[in-house]
């Protein structure tokens, strides 16, 4: 076993169970791509079991830190039922499920959501890369489910030295799958998809939203970045008159305007538009429009901290139009999953929308992704989507 020896004081991370060690924190050792490594301090005392990858920043993803653990197949078998068991004891009420969430569930690297009876799986590290054949085959006999779609075309996979990758695992046949949430019928596919198909962290969001478009008798909504329509579903669900769509994605929204018949809803009580959000919310601004709710679900801004300064004028920017937008009283759902941008920026970036827009709201609520795409507490920076829930004074 080869081992990678960390420069003084650099072990700190990896005794705090954080998983990751950069670059610049290693002073001797080397492996292949996604080979296991024995991580030592400087005075040569086990610190993990991890991946080796020799051309990313994040040299090391540890897999364990007990040194009586192999990592063989065995140990994937472990961690992978006990996703899929954390997953089994929350009530989630939707057959789409996020069942390996990363580093979270101690599988640095490794995404897989479960959509009725598809899997679909992100192998975005070079250590999950090189155990893609055991991985797919215990995925498969964990969750009894018996395809796999590999979706490994995400940007990352370039920064990890990794070429981009798609097509079946395991299984085979039709890529569009149906999910039920919230007894709603959505239909992805999980070749043409978004990530691995779509957006589950915003499940218990979008009831979220649909319960209180009934409570407050929401009749307007405009739902922004709308993807395929997940939350102007929700909305038409909680009894919403009128609904409009925006994305920048036609098949996105083909998507949405087949979701609203699927679910049995009137098509004359959904619009979709496929147009630039922030062009489309000054224009509406002019023509004197208001809404009852509004949903901001922007893409990523910020996909580091260093990109902050910028994201943060673009995420003001969307919310002061929003909020001026709204009717007095409406409800705004505004997100960010942005991992350069915390929540209590956030919070702040949002309070000088108000302030520029001369609005000021009750928050009734704070957001964050479903609890199948769970944070730990070693690991901090998995946290990246927060949302607030805003009602206009
Ligand atoms: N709310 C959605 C997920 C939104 S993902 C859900 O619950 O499923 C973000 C979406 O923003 C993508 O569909 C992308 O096509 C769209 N998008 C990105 N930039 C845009 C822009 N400038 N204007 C409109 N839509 C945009």
């Amino acid at each position: 076993m080869k081992a990678i020896t960390l420069r003084e004081g650099k072990e700190r991370s990896l005794l705090r169970r954080h998983p990751w060690v950069f670059q610049g924190s290693i002073d001797k050792g080397k492996a292949d791509p996604g080979e296991t490594v024995r991580v030592l301090s400087c005075d040569g005392r086990f610190l993990a079991w991890a991946a080796y990858s020799p051309s990313s920043m994040i040299r090391v993803r540890a897999w364990s830190f007990d040194e009586a653990e192999r990592i063989d197949a065995s140990f994937f078998e472990k961690r992978i039922a006990r996703a899929v068991a954390l997953r089994g004891r929350l009530a989630i009420d939707s057959d789409g499920v996020r069942l390996i969430h990363g580093e979270a569930d101690g599988l640095p690297g490794l995404i897989v959501d479960r959509y009725a009876d598809t899997l679909s799986a992100q192998f975005l590290s070079a250590g999950t890369e090189r155990w893609k054949d055991v991985i797919a085959d215990l995925l498969v006999k964990t969750t009894g489910v018996p395809r796999l779609y590999e979706r490994s075309d995400s940007g990352v996979r370039e920064l990890e030295g990794l070429e981009a990758k798609t097509g079946w695992l395991r299984g085979s046949g039709d890529t569009a799958v149906t999910i039920r949430e919230h007894g709603w019928q959505l239909t992805l596919d999980v070749a043409q998809g978004h990530k691995t198909g779509y957006y589950l962290d915003q499940r218990d969001n979008r009831k979220r939203f649909a319960d209180w478009v009934k409570q407050l008798g929401c009749k307007t909504v405009l739902n922004c970045y709308s993807y395929t329509g997940g939350f102007s579903v929700a909305a038409l669900a909680g009894g919403a008159e009128q609904v409009v769509s925006i994305d920048s994605s036609a098949a996105a929204l083909a998507r949405a305007d087949a979701h609203v018949k699927l679910n049995g809803f009137d098509a004359s009580r959904h619009q979709s538009l496929d147009a630039d959000v922030n062009a489309t919310l000054r224009q509406h601004l002019k023509d004197g429009r208001s809404f009852d709710a509004i949903v901001l679900d922007p893409p990523k801004f910020a996909p580091t901290a260093s990109h902050a300064e910028r994201a943060s004028r673009a995420y003001k920017d969307i919310n002061r139009l929003a909020l001026k937008l709204l009717a007095p009283g409406g409800l705004l759902l505004t997100f960010s999953c942005s991992g350069g941008i915390g929540a209590e920026l956030f919070h702040k970036i949002v309070a000088g929308a108000g302030m520029d827009a001369e609005v000021d709201g009750y928050l009734i609520a704070r957001l964050e992704a479903a609890p199948d795409h769970p944070t730990t507490i070693a690991f901090p920076e998995g946290e990246y989507l927060k949302g607030l829930a805003i009602l206009k004074r």
